[in-house]
């Protein structure tokens, strides 16, 4: 009775153990903001709003110090463009922040982000442990054709993708510098 209940709880673990994990020092490199960054984002984990057009994408992982320590409450700013490749200026669709809850996990659902001229598709983020410094970086998608022509490509910011009968799924762990 002990034996299976402890097995149960081994598969349940198991089951919440996210794919990507922390290697200790193995920081996440920054990528340059770009023009596009709005400061003020609501909070919300969703950018989805009624009519958006792409596919829908649903991206989680941890916030992890530089030695593997998660990282509640951490700050996270996701902006991206549109699934045509356009950002909004004017306002926050496709913004949104986040903190980590109480195991350091974050969830965003959004859309698929399109191609703008000489960049490959991206999603940008902003990264912040309690007082510790910001990391602003960007996340890449495996298999997209102009990844290796993109002088901000790098391969260390590529998210793990699958399908789901949704859309697709996506992790990345963040390693922040700090202790
Ligand atoms: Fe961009």
């Amino acid at each position: 009775m002990f034996g299976l209940l402890g097995t149960f709880l081994a598969l349940f673990a198991l089951a919440q153990t996210p794919p990507a994990s922390c290697v200790a020092g193995q920081i996440t490199p920054p990528v340059t903001e770009g023009p596009f960054y709005k400061a003020g984002s609501p909070q919300r984990t969703s950018l989805l709003e009624p009519g958006m057009a792409g596919t829908k994408l649903t991206i989680t992982g941890q916030v992890f110090t530089r030695g593997c320590r998660p990282v509640a409450g951490a700050w996270l700013d996701f902006w991206q463009a549109d699934a045509q490749g356009k950002y909004d200026n004017a306002g926050y669709r496709l913004r949104g922040h986040q903190v980590t809850d109480g195991t350091a996990r974050y969830t965003l659902l959004t859309v698929m982000p399109g191609e703008y001229p000489g960049r490959t598709p991206h999603i940008h983020v902003k990264v912040r442990a309690p007082n510790g410094p910001v990391l602003t970086t960007q996340l890449y998608f495996p298999g997209a054709r102009q990844n290796q022509g993109d002088m901000l490509f790098r391969q260390e910011l590529l998210l793990q993708i699958r399908d789901t009968a949704a859309g697709k799924a996506g992790t990345f762990n963040f390693v922040l510098d700090s202790e």
